[in-house]
């Protein structure tokens, strides 16, 4: 086990007609035995900075240190790490014994004996001792992820960088192999940094989820904190599917106004924690789609009126796509819930689930009625949806 420290790390790729900062002063330390989950749209540095890690890829700027120990300069073979690739990078003619064992062979000087014995192990706790003397040619795809994995595993290492491993796989076997990992991962309790772009992956396998964009760290947190308490509005779209709703508003009085159709009423208290942070009138309002209430008192004074464009059926819940002054705006509501297409409907917000963002630079400035600095986790509206529409 070990801790990883990135040092301000910065990654240049100088290109024959440009310049691209692939990742960005990187400053984040890694605990030992944590499992880091990586996130961030397509490009954003997450194969980088593990490639860095591993010493795949040079660092530019900035020291990287394992275990204390600066490693900018060390070769891949020194750093004690291992890695597992979406392709698994099988060695098509070698049995998965082989395979599994063949690292070892290479970088240490034990026995055949001892580095049998420890493909066994690792096998074992992958649950594919019955495939070792097989080819991988003849393994399906998640058999050839766990020899992968295995593989990774027999090597003992300080630490694990696991690359997209799961993205090969069907969904319901990548639901499994996520399992099995994070199984893995509280047995060997080995520090582990994993690269997705999954985020039900990083939400479920992680204990801190650090998402980039364009190179830069957007936030690090646990996973119910990046989600209850995103740090931008970046963080807060990019985390939850469907994704949060934002709103430009102005606050007039207590009122939070687009100007047209929607009007939200909050409290003293919430000017008041909104005023300790920002003296601006516009804001982007954020509220996830199931922190929104659906009622049918199309009169209710507080509520915001809104005509129903598509009802999408997922079984345990529905999703209304609604029309808010000409954009979209995502409920998610019990299934019981069941509007037509071109309904009017009511709509109503809990203050607890109000997030609200600088418009300008998309910082958060109140989630709920708990201010951002407070670091406390506000409760998120959870309450009963109010009576159903339609029925
Ligand atoms: P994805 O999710 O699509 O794999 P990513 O978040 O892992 O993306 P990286 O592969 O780290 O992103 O790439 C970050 C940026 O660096 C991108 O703009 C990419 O085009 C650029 N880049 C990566 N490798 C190289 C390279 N070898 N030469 C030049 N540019 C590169």
């Amino acid at each position: 086990m070990a801790n990883v420290e990135f040092d301000n790390v910065t990654k240049v790729f100088d290109g024959s007609s440009n310049t691209i900062v692939a990742v960005e002063e990187l400053d984040l330390k890694i605990r030992d035995g944590e499992f880091v989950v990586f996130v961030g749209p397509s490009g954003c540095g997450k194969s980088t900075t593990l490639r860095m890690t591993a010493g795949l890829e040079t660092i530019t700027d900035g020291e990287l240190r394992i275990d204390g120990r600066r490693v900018n300069d060390v070769s891949p073979k020194d750093r004690d790490i291992a890695m597992v690739f979406q392709s698994y990078a099988l060695y098509p003619h070698k049995t998965v014994r082989g395979n599994m064992g063949y690292g070892l062979n290479l970088s240490t000087d034990l026995t055949d004996a001892e580095v049998n014995s420890r493909v066994e192990e690792a096998a074992e706790m992958m649950g594919i001792d019955d495939l070792l003397d097989k080819k991988p040619a003849s393994l399906s795809g998640g058999q050839q992820q766990r020899v992968a994995t295995g593989r990774a595993i027999v090597r003992e290492p300080e630490v694990f960088l696991f690359d997209e491993p799961l993205s090969n796989l069907d969904a319901k076997l990548r639901k499994h192999m996520r399992t099995e990992l994070s199984r893995i991962h509280s047995e060997l309790d080995i520090t582990t940094i994993y690269v997705t772009h999954d985020q039900e992956e990083a939400m479920t396998m992680s204990d801190r989820i650090v998402i980039l964009n364009d190179g830069r760290l957007q936030q690090v947190g646990k996973p119910k904190e990046v989600y209850y308490q995103p740090a931008n509005r970046f963080v807060a779209d990019f985390i939850g599917s469907p994704s949060m709703n934002f709103v430009e508003v102005e606050l007039a009085g207590n009122t939070l106004t687009n100007g047209e159709s929607f009007n939200v009423d909050v409290d003293d208290e919430f000017v008041e924690t909104l005023r300790s942070v920002s003296d601006d009138t516009r804001f982007t309002f954020g509220v996830r789609p199931e922190n929104v209430r659906v009622g049918d008192d199309v009169d209710d004074a507080r509520a915001v009126r809104t005509t129903v464009d598509v009802v999408e059926v997922i079984g345990s819940d529905n999703f209304l796509y609604l029309d808010m002054d000409g954009r979209e705006f995502r409920v998610r509501c019990p299934s019981y819930i069941e509007p037509e297409e071109g309904d009017v409907i009511a709509i109503t917000f809990d203050e607890e689930a109000i997030h609200l963002f600088d418009e300008n630079s998309g910082e958060a400035l109140v989630h709920g009625t708990v201010s951002h600095e407070s670091g406390e986790m506000p409760n998120p509206a959870k309450g009963e949806q109010e009576r159903a529409v339609g029925n």
